[in-house]
């Protein structure tokens, strides 16, 4: 497994479905890697293995797994493949998934379990919607969420926690740099399990505010959506 406290801060692309092999060729060959942080790129399934994974400090990540070890689940991934195929972190959970895929926080434990049983980091994506926050909901909701989706092998050596506001997510919008402070805290001290684990924060980081960002205290890196397609973009904000 990889050792997260080897790194100052973790930097992982969410390229979502986008991408084809000549999209790849050329982002990894202007790819420019920082030692002092873990990057992570996760790519479409089928493109996992076009990143050599040579460096100690960038790995291949997968976007999701099934739920299912092996069998007669047509169209699934296991996280027995994904190890097979030299990928070391997996997101869990995102958003899209929990709104699109219907994926539930049962779903996303077992999920996580059966990547901590791979030695796979499971990056689990945690966040309150704009409905939550106007509702002032969003510890009630991050505590649901981590209370059910976390399993109990979980640490803080084998788990990461994104928080991603549904609302921050592709829209331009953050909250701001106390609330993201406060939140990161809250999420720390919330719910035993969930102590000293390293969160990230996603929705709209992009070069211009991913310093400021990643430099609070609380914050241990970063989830990019959009401004990881842009690989110079994606630079800017790694280095
Ligand atoms: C994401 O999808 O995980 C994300 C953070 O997207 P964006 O950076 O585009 O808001």
């Amino acid at each position: 497994m990889v050792i997260l406290d080897n790194y100052s801060s973790i930097f992982i692309a969410n390229w979502k479905l986008n991408g084809n092999s000549g999209f790849l060729k050329e982002y990894y060959e202007k790819l420019k890697v920082n030692s002092d942080n873990c990057t992570v790129i996760c790519s479409p399934s089928i493109y996992l293995n076009y990143l050599e994974v040579k460096k100690d400090y960038l790995f291949s990540g997968a976007q999701d797994v099934s739920y299912y070890k092996n069998g007669a689940y047509t169209g699934e991934l296991s996280a027995s493949m994904l190890k097979d195929n030299n990928v070391n972190f997996c997101l869990v959970g995102h958003s899209e998934r929990r709104q699109y895929f219907s994926e539930t926080n049962n779903n996303i434990m077992i999920k996580s379990e059966n990547l901590i049983d791979q030695n796979i980091i499971p990056v689990i994506c945690i966040g309150e919607t704009l409905e939550d926050k106007n509702n002032n909901l969003t510890e009630e909701v991050l505590s649901k969420q981590i209370k059910n989706s976390i399993p109990h092998v979980s640490n803080n050596q084998n788990t990461i926690i994104a928080y991603e506001p549904v609302w921050a997510i592709g829209t331009g919008l953050t909250p701001n740099l106390n609330e993201i402070n406060q939140t990161h805290e809250l999420i720390k001290n919330l719910v035993n399990k969930a102590k000293n684990f390293k969160v990230l924060y996603g929705g709209s980081v992009k070069s211009t505010n991913s310093k400021e960002i990643n430099d609070l205290n609380q914050v241990d890196g970063c989830l990019i959506g959009g401004a990881s397609l842009k690989v110079e973009e994606f630079n800017l904000i790694i280095s």
